[in-house]
């Protein structure tokens, strides 16, 4: 990829404050992208970029941000589906309001988004979309029931968005991180007795070693989003240090 793959293109970046989505929105801009960055919570959001307090389970504020997008950036070519929650536990640890929540955030909030945006992203010439999935939707993972089949749906939709969109040059696709190392990770092991011990386990059980990086997710996502991938669509990308498919030994 060259420095200037995105120029003259436009970007939205939801879940673009922190994380593997802001890795992504600062990657596009690096590369000439105009880009405005979706979030519930925008406050740390500054140039070169665009931030747009929107939550994507209020379909109010998501059409009113992808307006307001559209109209600041001049247009949408391209869109991140990456705003996502996590939930932990077997089939019996979250009650109904939860995977309603979860659901909304992680399969819905895509739907939405994408609804609001496909009216400008007809009108692109290089009009493409990337979800964030997980190699949660294929793999089966312990104690993570809901999220596996929020990820599992979100695969199922990039399918059929592709699908429904291809012949309008509408490019969908979507990664599939495996742990990266974010906020997100974080919090999950502040919430062990030994964080330290549990960060050193989880990453010897990565077959590379180590956490993935939100900027490797990112230059995944910029690869699908840009012209270079203009035969690529339907696609899932695994970006999981190699997890899914290797049977590397334990360290
Ligand atoms: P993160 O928690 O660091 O960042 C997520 C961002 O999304 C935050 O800025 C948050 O404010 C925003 N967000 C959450 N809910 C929102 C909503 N309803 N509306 C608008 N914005 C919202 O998370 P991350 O690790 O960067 O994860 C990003 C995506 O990557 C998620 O879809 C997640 O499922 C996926 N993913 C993460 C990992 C990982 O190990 N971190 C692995 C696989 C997939």
């Amino acid at each position: 990829m060259s420095a200037q793959d995105f120029a003259g293109l436009t970007a939205i970046v939801t879940g673009g404050a922190a994380g593997i989505g802001l890795a992504t929105a600062t990657l596009l801009a690096e590369r000439g992208a105009r880009v405005a960055v979706f979030d519930r919570d925008v406050s740390t959001v500054a140039e070169p970029f665009i931030g747009i307090q929107a939550d994507v389970t209020d379909r109010a504020s998501v059409d009113a941000g992808v307006a307001r997008a559209a109209e600041l950036l001049g247009g949408i070519d391209i869109v991140i589906n990456n705003a996502g929650i996590g939930a932990i536990g077997n089939v019996e640890a979250n009650d109904d309001a939860e995977w309603a929540r979860v659901l909304d955030v992680n399969v819905v909030g895509i739907a939405r988004v994408t609804r609001a945006a496909l009216p400008w992203l007809r009108t692109s010439q290089a009009a493409a979309i990337v979800n964030t999935c997980s190699i949660a939707a294929l793999n089966g993972l312990p104690d993570r029931a809901l999220y596996s089949a929020s990820k599992g749906a979100v695969y199922a939709l990039t399918l059929a968005m592709a699908t429904d969109h291809v012949r309008e040059g509408i490019r969908v696709n979507c990664v599939s991180p495996g742990t990266v190392g974010t906020a997100w990770v974080d919090r999950l092991l502040e919430k062990a007795e030994n964080p330290d011990a549990e960060r050193a386990a989880l990453e010897a059980r990565q077959a590379i070693g180590r956490l993935v990086a939100p900027e490797e997710v990112a230059n995944a996502i910029a690869y699908l989003a840009s012209p270079l991938a203009g035969s690529t669509t339907g696609t899932a990308l695994d970006v999981d240090g190699g997890v899914s498919h290797l049977r590397v030994r334990p360290v």
